[in-house]
């Protein structure tokens, strides 16, 4: 085992840190920045497996060199007797689709299969959407080893096909050129209809967010169902409108959705008419959630229900304070708009917000707005996103089920 162990080291090329730089690695965080290396031996090529030494030279573990990125090396392994190859892969792809097994031995119609760092694959994200599976390779370490997580997708799951949407801004990071289409059989539908609790949503994997959809608020989304019975909703920042097709599968009386974007409503539009809900129950709005929100506060309208998921306003720490700004402003409106006794979804996908921050901001809402509200839940993403322990960054989706007192 000691030989073999040995010829694998001799294998692949050797990195060395600065001292004491291995604390996070001997804690399991799979991520070495630049500043972190001491020195490289030889120079590995783009997402090349290379081993992680101390400065003074004891093994820490196995992983992919990005030679352009801050996060230097994502780790694969801190098991000495892990081989990164193909079975390697196979592996790790064939235990995350374990974990999202329902307990019936079945699996959902749509869900994320790998979420990068917390399934101990950093850089690639796979979600299944009915007979396909969607891929973005987003770090060098997954792109290098494309063909086999490809195959290996093939082989563990009775796919039509495999499509690749690696268009998306921290490839750059990587030196990596965005990148999108068919890896693999059949090509998607322009619209592919998946089933979600109690209602249907199309899908537009070749030009919709992320891989299509907002997997990671399956759960919020069927809550708000169970709360929605005979409630007049506004859903803002609604894209599709997978909120306002639970609430209405939900009993919902009437939702009005909102977003900026023509193409995301007409999406929407079909997705309702598909599942045949009455038209008189629902409407869509095309505008600026900001200004709606203030002109509604000026009309006095009021809703039982409202949701706020709006996109990421923190890019980056500088941009902080002002998206700290900007959620407070729509949650204090929100505030405004509800009736006595209305619920407010309210969301952030900021992974730089943090959840005690994001509950501080929509307190001060609240006492902004003069109402008086309790937090009658915690929200985060769907359980198919898991954070693993070692790699807090997972965690990025935070929402709180707001409720204002009656005695207001
Ligand atoms: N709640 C959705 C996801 C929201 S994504 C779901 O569960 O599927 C964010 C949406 O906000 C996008 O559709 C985008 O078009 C819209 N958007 C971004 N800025 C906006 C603004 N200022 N006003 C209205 N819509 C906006």
């Amino acid at each position: 085992m000691a030989l073999s162990l040995s010829i694998r080291k001799i294998m692949n090329k050797v990195i060395y840190l600065k001292p004491e730089k291995e604390k996070s690695l001997l804690r399991k965080h799979p991520w070495v920045f630049a500043g972190a290396i001491a020195r490289v031996r030889e120079t590995p090529l783009p997402g090349e497996t290379v081993e992680v030494l101390s400065h003074k030279g004891n093994w820490l573990g196995r992983g992919a060199w990005s030679p352009i990125s801050q996060i230097r090396v994502r780790m694969w392994t801190f098991s000495p007797e892990e081989v990164v190859d193909t079975r390697f892969f196979l592996n790790r792809l064939k235990q995350a689709l374990s974990l999202r097994q329902n307990a019936d031995g079945s699996f959902p119609d749509a869900f994320r299969w790998v979420a990068a760092e917390s399934d101990g694959l950093p850089g690639l994200i796979a979600d299944r959407y009915g007979d396909w599976v969607v891929l973005q390779f987003l770090a060098t370490g997954s792109e290098f080893w494309r063909s086999e997580i490809v195959q290996g997708i093939g082989t563990l799951f009775p796919v039509r096909g495999i499509y690749e949407r690696s268009d998306v801004d921290v490839r750059k990071k990587e030196g990596l050129a965005p990148q999108s289409g068919l890896l693999y059989g059949e090509a998607p539908p322009m619209n592919l209809w998946i089933r979600e609790g109690g209602f249907r949503a199309g899908i537009d994997i070749y030009q919709g967010h992320k891989t299509g959809y907002y997997l990671d608020q399956s759960e919020n989304r069927a809550r708000l169902g169970h709360m929605a019975t005979g409630k007049n909703w506004l859903n803002t920042f609604s894209y599709t409108g997978g909120f306002s097709l639970a609430a209405l599968a939900g009993g919902a009386k009437h939702v009005l959705n909102v977003d900026s974007s023509a193409h995301a409503l007409a999406r929407s539009e079909e997705n309702h008419r598909q599942n045949g809900f009455d038209t008189s129950r629902y409407d869509h709005l095309e505008a600026d959630v900001f200004k709606c929100l203030r002109g509604f506060h000026t009309e006095e309208r009021l809703f039982d229900g409202i949701v706020l998921d709006p996109p990421k306003f923190v890019e980056s720490k500088f941009h902080l304070e002002k998206a700290a700004r900007a959620y407070k402003d729509i949650n204090r409106l929100a505030f405004h708009l509800l009736r006595p006794g209305g619920v407010l979804f309210t969301f952030s996908c900021s992974g730089l917000m943090d959840a005690g921050l994001f509950q501080k901001i929509v307190a001060d809402s609240a006492l902004d707005a003069q109402r008086d509200v309790q937090f009658i839940h915690r929200m985060g993403q769907a359980a198919d996103h898991p954070v693993r322990s070692t790699f807090p960054e997972g965690f990025y989706l935070k929402g709180l089920i707001c409720r204002t007192c009656n005695e207001n």
